[in-house]
């Protein structure tokens, strides 16, 4: 049988730099390919149709989803995501590791219609970092940036759910550190990296998260 791709699933906090990661790695190795999503929000200033997502209208996104176009979708913070379903399987079939970045919801899907895919989770050092990486980012407002750590702490809750833990401290050194682990996931799960390594952080995360979504920070 012919050796197909791996299905990698990136998720992380709104602001873990999972975005800058993805396109250094598929920059830097060629065994992977990088799923481009479609979405109803807004393109950000420098974003291109087509590069970063496929951006769409409601009306036509709803269109996809009526012609099972997806392999999953969710709604994230009033916009829809989707993951279009024929480059992935593609792809796939010519034996490429296939990155989805996409938030949790879509990635328990994706999970559940391929048990064999790699679930991966992007965090960052602190939250404290997470903030001002959003706020540093100078591209949302003050109101987009409270949905989307409020969203952070939902999401907090889901981390245990993934295969893997990756920390975002220094670009290129995780960079690395994904490359390796993937290259190993090939021949099984490797614990190393696994959720129960990192509670202590999930833990800190999770509280400083809700405090912030609650407002008391
Ligand atoms: P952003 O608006 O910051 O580009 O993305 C917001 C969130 O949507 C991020 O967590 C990103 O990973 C997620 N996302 C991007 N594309 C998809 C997709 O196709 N499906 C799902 N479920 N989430 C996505």
């Amino acid at each position: 049988m012919k050796h197909k791709g791996l299905l990698i699933v990136i998720s992380g906090f709104s602001g873990a730099g999972k975005g800058t990661l993805v396109k250094k790695l598929t920059g830097e190795y060629e065994d992977y390919a990088l799923s481009i999503s479609m979405t109803t929000r807004d393109p950000r200033p420098g974003e291109e149709h087509g590069r970063e997502y496929f951006f769409a209208e409601k009306e036509e996104f709803e269109e996809k989803i009526a012609k099972d176009g997806f392999i999953e979708y969710a709604g994230y913070c009033g916009n829809y995501y989707g993951t279009p379903k024929d480059y992935v399987l593609s792809m796939l079939e010519q034996g490429k590791n296939v990155i989805l970045e996409i938030e949790i919801q879509g990635a328990m899907k994706v999970k559940e219609k391929f048990p064999e895919a790699v679930l991966l989770f992007v965090m960052t050092p602190s939250v404290g970092e997470l903030k001002s990486r959003l706020i540093g980012r100078g591209t949302e407002s003050e109101e987009v940036i409270l949905k989307r750590l409020s969203r952070a702490a939902e999401e907090a809750v889901g981390i245990e759910d993934y295969d893997y833990v990756i920390v975002n401290d220094d670009l290129d050194t995780c960079v690395k550190e994904l490359h390796e682990l993937m290259k190993k996931s090939c021949e099984g799960i490797q614990e190393s990296h696994h959720p129960s390594h990192y509670k202590e952080l999930i833990e800190n995360c999770r509280a400083e998260l809700n405090a912030l979504a609650k407002g008391e920070k």
